[in-house]
């Protein structure tokens, strides 16, 4: 090898010397050329300048020491290799200079082709090419144009206006009909362009060429929209990218020449077989650019069969050799077969569940694998109800997916128009530039939000995220005009009151309404359709895959449930217990006015008259769900919000009061009423009469509601079933709290139970620091914990969620104060220390003590393995989240295992 290493480092790697495996040095663009290098696959030689060297370059605005002589060096073996030198005139070696970076990233500097060509090298390649003059030229003309668009920023359109005016005048619309004297011509007007935008002619020396084009693919790392993508990617800022010099092939030597691309199967559903588009006589970006109608691959058997054959068997050998569904970029020129790029390939959520269980049954990988290649957020996605796309329905525009779903609605323009359209029960869309803090109304009347400006962080993204609602944002090429209430697309004007269709998942727009399908994925959960009897590769894979997850996983996982048919629901998505029964639910609707009573009540008998007529009507919601749930453990939670939550607002109240009072009515009740708001009024309710606080200041409130627990499991009981109960003290601080409830609770249990045994567990929830941080006394008094980590999360950082998720979240995202909202993902170094140190501390004062979460963190992935990391039993959360949670439970044992989660 014939690299010289004047550094200690080495800068440059000859595509022989590296290998899949050096992503990170070498980009994933050079470690696959150098993968299939090694395979002995037709790649064009070449080398891989590494991301060091592009560091290196970025922090001191200077190629680093050794790296001109290593490239030097390189190419040197590379012309040697060839037989030709860098842009020699009489028989002209022409290189591509292409960026790769770890991560693929829309927004750097591509490539530019032809490197080396001239005014007299152009003479030369005609020449080698057999007379050519067409392909020479044609060949030169590319270069100015990517050189001029790509490394010195010349505006691409004029370039792309020059071509079309040559083919208008020429009286044709294809390239093909141009010829070298056209060409030639084209290469004139493409150089003044040049020299207009640049100040200066275009480079005639071929090494100036080279270092300018590897240049610019250094600085490219930090254009605007690389920056951009990698924020709302969260790739780091300081991987820096590669650069490939790659020696030519020509795709547009003629007809028995051409490029294209191809996967090995599907990407979007997965299904096998050959995919990919094929366009004769010509160069690499032709294809994608859209300039020519491509044909689909299967037609370059018909073209030329011997180049197909070796295309279909070098596929098959890709995909044995990664393991992965690949995709590829190849070049014939004058009948010969060139690679020129592969990469496992981005896929669909449904194609990657289809994808991962096909390959367990081809035996190239195992189900752990498949499980591993899958993740839930994916799940998740197939989860959503979708819109039913045909192929005449055409998107108006696309955005970025931000938050997943499918919305339709009415088009408004600011939040009070969605607020009042929304009252009228339309379905609205709020569509804004970017939305603001004051949105938040209508953000919450929408059924969808549509942003033209913000990527994954902007305020829009956040919010929309937390509330789980639809949101596509940044959909850039809509001319938002709120004013005037209409928003404009491609000419197209979009009014108030127009119907749109958004989906959150993919990020399009469509007008109109598009109608939505339930997902396919749902209908097995529910079990409606039977995964032996499907003959949807999609349900028969996610059947296996989740199947495999519940084979693999420790962590139990629970659901959220305050009903029957909630608990019913979740347990057939696979939950295997209600982690969280909220009672407050129960206080609501036709009940309101039992519990208004229940406040009001002057006296003590009163109070008990109202709880006696609670108790049977709660008692048989309790029944319901555990018969839903008969077997699995149901968590009930006493009473957790301040009991002015259930009463009429203040404003209501007092406008009632007073109309009454106009009218001379009575208004002793409501009188009443607003007296008892202004007394209990509360600054910081979140902080203030809520939880156990009220089981000790309101007698019989709790008493009331574990007789009502302990008689609905008695009963259950007693018709045969095996209830479970669990009961849940809220807002636990101090251990003393918990030991009176205990004590109270104990003898009501052992009343309700002596004819009929059942065991009752009494237990906390872990939601105050405090809590966390005298687990080990709480133990004493607790048979198990369970984590309330949306309480934890907003009293360990001081902050109420529905105060600052639209008020500053989307800054400190902005800002990476947060990676990601401590709401969607726990907080593993603050809140999840938290945890660790009442799990630890909890078990240690009391062994087997039972440990779970409640809350949305039991439901988000990362959460999850975080929670399987620090050995908690459970996991408890939506119903509709529950097979999330199933798989990254199995997920998170193979990542503690060893490899890595995502
Ligand atoms: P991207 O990252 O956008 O895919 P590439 O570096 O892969 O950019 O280049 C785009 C296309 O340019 C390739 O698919 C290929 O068709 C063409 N190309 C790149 N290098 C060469 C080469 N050495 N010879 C022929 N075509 C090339
Ligand atoms: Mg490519
Ligand atoms: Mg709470």
């Amino acid at each position: 090898m014939a690299s010289q290493q004047t550094a200690d480092r080495k800068y440059v790697y000859d595509f022989t010397e590296g290998n899949k495996d050096l992503k990170d040095l070498l980009g994933g663009k050079g470690a696959n050329l150098a993968e299939m290098t090694n395979l002995g696959l037709p790649v064009p030689p070449g080398f891989t300048i590494t991301t060091e060297a592009c560091q290196a370059y970025l922090a001191t605005g200077a190629r680093p020491a050794g790296l001109a002589e290593e490239i030097t060096a390189h190419l040197g073996t590379l012309e040697e290799a060839m037989g030709r030198r860098l842009g020699d005139p009489a028989d002209p070696l022409l290189v591509s200079v292409r960026s790769g970076a770890k991560f693929s990233m829309p927004g750097m500097m591509e490539t530019v082709l032809n490197v080396g060509l001239n005014d007299s090298s152009v003479e030369g390649l005609a020449r080698q090419a057999g007379g050519n003059h067409r392909f020479a030229w044609d060949s030169y003309r590319r270069l100015i144009q990517m050189f001029g668009k790509t490394v010195c920023d010349v505006p691409g359109e004029e370039f792309e206006h020059a071509l079309e005016e040559c083919k208008r005048a020429k009286g044709t619309t294809s390239d093909l009909d141009l010829d070298a004297d056209d060409l030639r011509a084209l290469v004139g007007t493409y150089k003044k362009i040049f020299v207009k935008h640049t100040g200066r002619e275009f480079p005639q020396q071929p090494l100036e060429q080279l270092e300018l084009a590897i240049n610019a693919v250094f600085e490219s790392w930090n254009a605007e929209r690389a920056v951009l993508y990698r924020r709302q990617e969260r790739i780091p800022a300081d991987l820096g990218t590669a650069v490939n010099v790659c020696s030519m092939v020509f795709g547009n030597l003629g007809p028995d020449s051409g490029t294209g691309v191809a996967f090995t199967r599907d990407p979007a559903s997965g299904a096998q077989g050959i995919y990919g588009d094929y366009l004769a006589n010509a160069q690499g970006e032709d294809v994608v650019a859209g300039i020519r109608n491509t044909v689909p691959l299967q037609q370059l058997a018909e073209l030329n069969k011997p180049a197909y054959d070796e295309l279909l068997a070098i596929m098959a050998r890709l995909e044995e050799h990664y393991r992965d569904l690949c995709d590829i970029e190849f070049t014939i020129e004058r009948g010969k077969l060139w690679m020129l790029q592969t990469r496992v390939g981005k896929r669909t959520a449904a194609a990657a569940f289809v994808i991962a269980a096909q390959l367990v049954d081809e035996g190239l990988i195992d189900l752990d694998e498949a499980l591993h290649r899958v993740n839930g957020d994916q799940l998740a996605q197939l989860m959503f109800p979708r819109f039913r796309l045909t192929d005449e329905l055409k998107p108006m525009a696309s955005g970025i997916g931000a938050s997943p779903g499918a919305a339709v609605g009415k088009v408004v323009f600011d939040s009070q128009r969605a607020v009042e359209l929304a009252n009228a029960r339309d379905a609205v869309i709020l569509v804004r530039r970017e939305t603001h803090p004051d949105d938040l109304p209508g953000m919450v009347a929408a059924r969808g939000i549509l942003t033209s400006r913000g990527g994954k962080t902007s305020h829009a993204a956040v919010v929309a995220r937390g509330m789980g609602k639809t949101c596509v944002c940044g959909a850039d090429a809509l001319d938002v005009n709120v004013p005037e209430r209409r928003f404009t697309v491609d000419g197209q004007t979009v009014n108030e009151g127009d119907v749109v269709s958004i989906d959150g998942t993919t990020g399009r727009i469509y007008l109109g309404e598009v109608p939505v399908w339930p997902s396919e994925v749902v209908r097995y959960f529910e079990g409606e359709l039977a995964p032996e009897h499907s003959d949807d590769p999609l349900v028969v894979a996610v059947h296996r895959i989740m199947s495999h997850a519940d084979a693999r996983r420790r962590l139990g996982i629970r659901a959220n449930a305050d009903t029957g048919a909630d608990a019913a629901r979740a347990r057939r998505f696979g939950a295997e217990g209600v982690g969280l029964c909220r009672t407050e639910h129960m206080f609501l609707g036709d009940r309101r006015e039992l519990v208004e009573r229940l406040i009001l009540a002057a006296t003590d008998a009163d109070r008990q008259a109202a709880l006696a007529e609670l108790l049977p009507l709660q008692r048989s919601d309790f029944a319901e769900i555990f018969r839903a749930m008969d077997g699995q453990p149901v968590t009930v939670r006493l009473i957790d919000p301040p009991l002015h939550e259930f009463l009429p607002s203040l404003e209501e109240l007092a406008v009632h009061v007073a109309v009454a009072h106009e009218r001379g009515e009575d208004a002793a009740r409501d009188e009443q009423l607003l007296s008892a708001v202004r007394r209990m009024h509360e600054q910081n309710p979140m902080l203030g009469l809520r939880g156990v606080r009220l089981g000790l200041v309101i007698p019989g409130l709790f008493a009331m509601q574990v007789r009502a627990i302990v008689e609905a499991a008695v009963e259950c009981a007693k018709a045969g079933g095996d209830p479970k109960p669990e009961i849940m003290v809220p807002l636990v601080g101090a251990v003393q709290e918990l030991e009176t409830v205990r004590a109270e609770a104990e003898k009501i249990i052992a009343d309700v139970t002596r004819e009929q045994s059942v065991e009752v567990l009494i237990g906390t929830m872990i939601e105050v620091p405090r809590a966390a941080l005298t687990a080990g006394q709480i133990a004493e008094a607790a048979e198990f914990f369970s984590f309330g980590t949306n309480d934890l999360t907003q009293m360990a950082w001081g902050f109420s969620r529905d105060d600052v998720e639209g008020a500053f979240f989307w800054r400190y995202l902005e800002l990476g104060i947060f990676g990601i909202s401590p709401f969607e993902s726990i907080d593993a170094d603050g809140v999840g220390r938290l945890v660790r140190i009442a799990a630890e501390e909890g078990r240690a004062a009391r062994p087997g003590l039972k440990l779970g979460v409640c809350g949305e963190h039991g439901g988000d992935p990362e959460s999850v393995h975080f929670f399987h990391s620090v050995g908690l039993d459970y996991v408890s959360c939506s119903p509709f989240r529950v097979p999330v949670a199933r798989l990254e439970a199995g997920r998170a044992v193979l990542s503690s295992a060893g490899s890595d989660s995502r």
